[in-house]
């Protein structure tokens, strides 16, 4: 196998690796919101159970930080070796140079801006509040995420959320969306975000929302991806059922 094809399946493996990492955080925060809105657990129980979990949660997303950066170096072993091989010297180069920009990055950044790290401290506050089981419920479920894409009206599939405003659009939807809006007609239109030019833009077509959506603002949604293949999963159950009992 050519050199820049190894260093491609590299970066595809980071890349479903941080896939896993978008799921167990999604999990996570389920977990968090379901301790806190539990009926027989006392308050000092329901604290304790959502400090670890924001453990796990900073655990999480300092491997994602890492794993990201895995993903980039083989990025970068890929486009430069993609019209001649790298000689050993100048992959070792490459790879420990990427490393260490990450590590400083590790460290500077502090992971307590990750969203989901975020989100558990606010559910800690509103436990340490001594808001009721009903007031976290009504919070809680007010944030459901819809279930049709805005774009293509139909229902959503392969989640995205615009960071700047929230709201979700099925991938399709939103390439469609991006290149009906800035490219040429009859462009051949791409099957991943990662492929749609990032100066391309349009705006949020959800109703009464202005904001801006680019490709860089676009963010994989594991939490509705979730929820999607738990309804999916529960959905199938009696099916299984069937099939047994025949
Ligand atoms: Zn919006």
């Amino acid at each position: 196998m050519d050199q820049s094809k190894l260093f491609n399946n590299c970066r595809n493996r980071w890349a479903n690796v941080e896939d896993y990492f978008g799921f167990a955080s999604a999990a996570l925060m389920q977990a968090a919101k379901s301790i806190a809105a539990s009926e027989d657990k006392s308050k000092e129980e329901i604290t304790q159970k959502l400090e670890l979990l924001k453990q796990y949660a900073d655990r999480i997303a300092k491997l994602d930080v890492m794993c990201k950066s895995r993903a980039r170096v083989s990025k970068e072993l890929f486009n430069k070796s993609k019209d001649a091989p790298l000689e050993p010297g100048q992959i070792k180069e490459i790879y420990e140079q990427g490393l260490e920009n990450t590590q400083q990055t590790v460290d500077q950044t502090s992971t307590s801006n990750h969203p989901e790290l975020i989100n558990i401290e606010r559910i800690l506050q509103k436990v340490s509040d001594g808001m009721t089981d009903n007031d976290i419920e009504e919070d809680l479920t007010t944030q459901q995420a819809p279930t049709l894409c805005p774009i293509l009206r139909c229902a959503l599939d392969n989640p995205m959320k615009n960071t700047e405003c929230g709201h979700i659009y099925s991938l399709k939807g939103v390439i469609q969306l991006l290149m009906h809006d800035n490219a040429p007609k009859g462009r051949d239109v791409p099957e991943t975000i990662a492929e749609v030019p990032n100066h391309f833009s349009a705006r949020c077509p959800q109703f009464g929302c202005n904001k801006l959506l680019r490709p860089s603002s676009l963010k994989r949604d594991f939490a509705t991806e979730l929820t999607q293949r738990q309804q999916q999963g529960s959905a199938q159950e009696p099916e299984s059922v069937e099939i047994e009992d025949f």
